[in-house]
């Protein structure tokens, strides 16, 4: 388990963003290209860069490197908006905003090394972006995710430097969250450019990423830490305004399982054992069943969850009970 995040720990394999880097792309200038041609290199590209990545062998720096050019593609996606599956289509670069509110600068609220991730990943360095592409009426990041412009502008190359400061300070990992990382992904591409540690990249997402944003994410993130919400879409839509939820967000669950380590989190709600717990842990064990799952008890009602009764409450002792009784049927190896 986590068997790629531990051998970047312990210097046997580098860090996907830094194979991505070095990986050579055979064309000139990357901005002449159509977006169609830009894709076609990217496949041809990504076959490279998963036989460096399985022969462990890796090559020098390049000119233009697979990482330009998913850095190029991410640029492109501002103009007609589609990082996350509500594909708003808003040209960000243009200054239109889609329904998370972020434009083409990305903002961030907080830096720090916390303490509170999984045993796994603490310290981990963990980069609060602002702004969110769900409305959760329960977010316990409220302040944030409701305010795409709190905080402080990205400057991709301080927080670069600051990356590597708190690695020296000893930083396990990079956790990108927010909100949501989704809507800065073309941002955080930037601030990765800049970084030369082996160290692994966190993407700590709500998982409504688009396909498009997960194939450029394919080839940087080591570690996917994402939050698998609800069991079905009426919850969905109810609590956190998104549509077809479930099977999206499943779907991405398997893309991420292809690519790198992934951990799944599951936040149990009050009441919703059996239409949101049991399915995905059902789902689970038919799909993923390897996977790292983070059970997760300590949900309270915060921002809006006075306005919805049945979920303004913690959960009951003999609720956390039956999740623990639904893991063992399922034969989920929670953590
Ligand atoms: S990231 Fe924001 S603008 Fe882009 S599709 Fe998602 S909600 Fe819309």
């Amino acid at each position: 388990m986590l068997e790629h995040y531990f051998a970047i720990l312990k210097r046997e394999k580098l860090s996907n963003n830094l194979i991505s880097k070095r990986v050579a792309v055979e064309v000139g200038n990357l901005s002449s290209l159509p977006q169609e041609k830009l894709w076609q290199l990217h496949k041809e590209g990504m076959e490279i860069y998963r036989k460096f990545q399985r022969k462990r062998a890796y090559p020098e720096s390049s000119q233009v490197s697979l990482f330009d050019l998913k850095l190029e593609l991410a640029h492109r996606i501002l103009e007609n908006c589609h990082f996350c599956e509500r594909r708003c289509g808003a040209n960000r670069k243009g200054g239109e905003l889609g329904v998370c509110g972020v434009g083409s600068t990305s903002f961030y609220s907080t830096e720090f090394l916390h303490m509170g991730e999984e045993p796994e990943l603490i310290p981990s360095h963990t980069i609060f972006f602002s702004g969110c592409t769900f409305k959760c009426c329960y977010c316990q990041n409220w302040d944030i995710a409701i305010h795409p412009k709190a905080g402080r502008r990205v400057n991709p190359h301080y927080l670069a430097g600051v990356i590597t400061l708190s690695h020296l300070q000893g930083s396990r990992n990079v956790n990108f969250v927010g909100g949501n990382p989704d809507p800065h992904l073309w941002t955080i591409l930037q601030i990765i450019k800049d970084v030369s540690i082996n160290i692994p990249m966190i993407w700590n997402s709500n998982m409504y990423t688009s396909r498009e944003a997960l194939e450029l994410l394919d080839g940087i993130i080591d570690l996917y830490l994402g939050d698998f919400r609800y069991g079905n879409d009426q919850c969905a839509e109810k609590y956190s305004q998104v549509k077809n939820y479930f099977s999206l967000v499943s779907r991405n669950f398997k893309i991420a399982y292809e690519q790198a380590d992934v951990i799944l989190r599951h936040l149990v709600l009050p009441g919703h054992l059996e239409c949101c717990t049991k399915p995905i842990m059902e789902w689970v064990s038919q799909n993923i069943p390897k996977v790292y799952f983070n059970l997760m008890f300590q949900y309270y009602p915060c921002y809006r969850a006075s306005l919805y009764p049945e979920i303004n409450r913690r959960l009951t002792f003999e609720e956390r009970e039956k999740a623990l009784e639904m893991a063992k049927k399922y034969n989920i190896g929670i953590r």
